[in-house]
């Protein structure tokens, strides 16, 4: 840990890095949430550990220069990754999309590399925080966050702090299992929810109702929105089929939900939060997927308790990563 320099002032901004497929975005977040300065490198130009953490700090380097803003007020530096980490050691031991990554300490190589403090967390944990302090979540202590996409994401919050579990992977929402019958899952396990409500999962849906449908009746408009191509459908192409009133991609839609549903009436059951999150590109659906998701939950959650338990859109954008990183840093380093 890096003592604070004496002259250091009180902190105005943090810094969030959010570790995606892609991209890694960078960027400089005031103390109310605004992001000031960004920044982005293509994750696939990563050759390992160590070549990350030199872009890394020119990167940091560079943004503080263009925004004009002295290091020493800066608060410190969070980073949100896809994969297993424990936040507690500062340790990401897993993140598939750079090779050779194994256990690294990147909390502490990059306060070495900066002079800045630094934390890390698993991106669906630093997103769940952005959306706490800044978005759907304000006002809130207990908090459940998932986001939809390729993945599922998942984060809890009690009493204002993220649970991380006993070795860092608590949140694992996408991977509850709801069919022991269930296709197998990347993770080990079987039937997970992520193989049921992530992107390609959907889609692969939305086709094999498509090739059960003979008369070519009830899926006309979405497979005609694909070019006649059920492999080029998307799931923003399934939503808007579904508003159209296409049948299968209605019923795609509704199916979904029930799966999510199901879930979130599990997690009423064992954590009773204030609300629900949901975010991601998959949620982007909207009321035909939140609708058929609380009717679920309601009919199963004990003591009607899900009627008393708000489903939230997520508020914040494509730019959540890197807020909650930073917020990540901003909460570490305000309790000490
Ligand atoms: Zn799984």
């Amino acid at each position: 840990v890096v003592a604070r320099k004496s002259g250091q002032l009180n902190p105005a901004c943090d810094i969030g890095i959010d570790i995606g497929a892609t991209s890694v975005k960078a960027g400089i977040v005031k103390r109310d949430g605004r992001l000031i300065e960004k920044a982005a490198i293509k994750t696939s130009e990563i050759q390992g550990p160590d070549h990350f953490l030199t872009l890394l700090e020119t990167l940091i380097g560079q943004m503080l220069k263009d925004g004009k803003i002295e290091k020493r007020t800066v608060g410190g530096i969070g980073v949100g990754a896809p994969g297993w980490v424990e936040h507690d050691k500062g340790i990401v031991r897993e993140l598939t999309n750079i090779p050779d990554w194994e256990d690294v300490p990147l909390a502490q190589r990059l306060e070495e590399g900066t002079g800045l403090k630094s934390f890390v967390d698993n991106d669906a944990n630093a997103m769940a925080l952005a959306e706490l302090h800044y978005g759907a979540g304000r006002g809130h202590r207990n908090i459940v966050c998932l986001t939809l996409g390729t993945g599922v994401g998942g984060a809890v919050v009690i009493n204002g702090e993220v649970f991380r579990g006993a070795h860092g992977l608590a949140g694992e929402i996408g991977h509850i299992t709801l069919d022991l019958e269930g296709p197998e899952c990347a993770c080990g396990g079987r039937g997970c929810l992520e193989n049921y409500v992530g992107n390609r999962f959907i889609v692969e849906n939305a086709v094999k109702r498509l090739e059960q449908d003979s008369q070519g009746a009830q899926g006309a408009l979405l497979l005609n929105m694909a070019g006649g191509d059920p492999k080029k459908i998307t799931p923003k192409m399934l939503s808007e089929a579904a508003y159209k009133g296409d049948t299968i991609a209605i019923k795609v839609w509704h199916e979904t939900g029930r799966y999510i549903g199901i879930a979130l009436a599990g997690l009423v059951n064992l954590l009773n939060p204030e609300c629900f999150i949901i975010g991601g590109g998959v949620a982007k659906a909207g009321a035909i997927l939140f609708d058929e998701m609380r009717k679920t939950m309601e009919s199963l959650a004990m003591n009607d308790l899900g009627k008393e338990t708000p489903i939230l859109e997520a508020q914040l954008s494509a730019d959540a990563g890197i807020i909650g990183a930073a917020t990540l840093a901003m909460g570490c380093i305000e309790k000490g």
